[in-house]
């Protein structure tokens, strides 16, 4: 995903912003790493390229 993403992306659970920590990037695009929600104490996956924001209580 690109970092210019996190201005739409909303944590699903409390529609606030997110954070992007990027554990591996290619070019501008973050292909690994985590969107976290500060309030919620969320973290969302991001992997290859994809953001998981799924809220946590809908995961398996
Ligand atoms: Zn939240």
């Amino acid at each position: 995903m690109k970092p210019d993403l996190l201005e739409i992306l909303r944590c699903p659970v409390c529609l606030g912003e997110l954070t992007l920590v990027a554990r591996k990037t290619e070019g501008t695009e973050v292909v690994t790493g985590t969107l976290t929600c500060a309030p919620c104490h969320v973290d969302y996956p991001i992997e290859d390229g994809i953001p998981d924001l799924l809220p946590p209580d809908e995961r398996e």
